[in-house]
């Protein structure tokens, strides 16, 4: 072809968990013998959330899951019904699909999640350690932390795409890469940046009004990243750190928002998880690997959350 480098479909990279899932799902069968049941609620009339449940559904029947999605009509039950799902001792995993108010409300209602179920790695336990670098929830290490979706989707597939260099140790394998990311939510973007700077990239977060640096500084001195406010947002400004980047990732949710080709660096790695398509169809004549959405190694990451959690549930003697 005329293009120097090439796109890979999530599809193809969420196929590599299919193993690792499906044998734990058979290693449960004592004790989930019809298989682990997740638990979605939808609140909203969104269609886009009604096509993720009806996927994530799909995909968990396919591999041996259980899935149950509960339609809350009356969004102030929604609560009600949670800490019902909670205490269900059937249930093994929970998640919401967001917005239901759109506001605080939603952080709050992502908390009421119990920690032990929730598979998205949203509850604020996962978030700090997650921050801090920390890896396991007990201090004897026998009990791994969740890491919230789809940041950690953004992370396999980077593995995936080899940014990560295994010859380097694990928690630095990222050193001496440069990374760009357009969104700083709390969800995914400010999350992402974490991950990547802890594992030793130079990071720019970029959000529509300003631009931050996450790093661990010079010789990777700090165990977790720092933070450093680069001023506000312009075109130049993300221009001038695109041009450096190996590695551009961008969640825009706007149908109109395309990052310019031309400030993307020649063989740079580009992955977008917004739903829209943030990047033009040229950038394949820039890219050395570029992953148009991510949203299937999302709901990899959930099942993987998921058995997780089993496990932790299971070593706890909860089960
Ligand atoms: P959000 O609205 O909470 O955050 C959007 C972020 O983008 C903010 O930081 C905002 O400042 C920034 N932004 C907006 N316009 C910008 C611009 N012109 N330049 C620079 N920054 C800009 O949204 P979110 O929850 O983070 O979701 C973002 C997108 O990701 C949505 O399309 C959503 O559907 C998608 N998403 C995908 C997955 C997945 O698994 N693939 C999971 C969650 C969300």
């Amino acid at each position: 072809s005329d293009k120097p480098g090439r796109t890979i479909l999530a599809s193809s990279i969420s196929k590599t968990y299919v193993d690792e899932i499906t044998a734990k799902i058979n290693s449960l069968k004592t004790i989930r013998p019809e298989g682990p049941l997740l638990v979605g609620f939808l609140a909203n009339d969104d269609p886009a959330a009604e096509m993720y449940a009806n996927w994530t559904g799909k995909t968990c029947e396919s591999m041996g899951f259980r899935y149950e999605l509960r339609r809350v009509q009356e969004k102030d039950f929604l609560e009600e019904a949670i800490i019902e799902a909670n205490r269900d001792k059937s249930v093994d995993g929970i998640m919401v699909y967001f917005p239901v108010f759109g506001n605080a409300q939603d952080q709050y209602l992502q908390q009421v999640v119990a920690r032990e179920k929730d598979v998205e790695g949203l509850n604020h336990v996962y978030y700090q350690n997650m921050y801090h670098n920390v890896r396991f929830l007990d201090d004897e290490k026998s009990l791994k932390s969740i890491l919230p979706c789809t940041p950690l989707a953004v992370i396999k597939i980077l593995e995936y795409l080899k940014v990560y260099n295994n010859l380097l140790p694990v928690g630095n394998r990222l050193y001496g890469k440069k990374c760009v990311v357009v969104n700083r939510s709390e969800i995914v973007g400010r999350p992402l940046a974490a991950l990547l700077a802890n594992d030793g990239a130079v990071v720019y977060s970029i959000d529509i009004n300003n631009i931050q640096r996450f790093t661990r500084g010079e010789g990777l001195k700090f165990q977790k990243h720092q933070v450093e406010d680069l001023g506000t947002y312009s075109d130049a400004a993300l221009k001038e750190y695109c041009s450096d980047a190996d590695v551009v990732i961008t969640g825009v949710p706007s149908e109109s928002y395309k990052i310019p080709t031309e400030y993307i660096k020649e063989g740079a790695v580009c992955v977008n998880f917004s739903s829209h398509k943030n990047f033009d169809d040229s950038v394949k004549s820039k890219a050395a690997l570029y992953v148009p959405s991510t949203g299937k190694v999302t709901i990899s990451m959930l099942l993987r959350n998921m058995l997780r959690l089993v496990e932790n549930r299971q070593k706890l003697g909860q089960l």
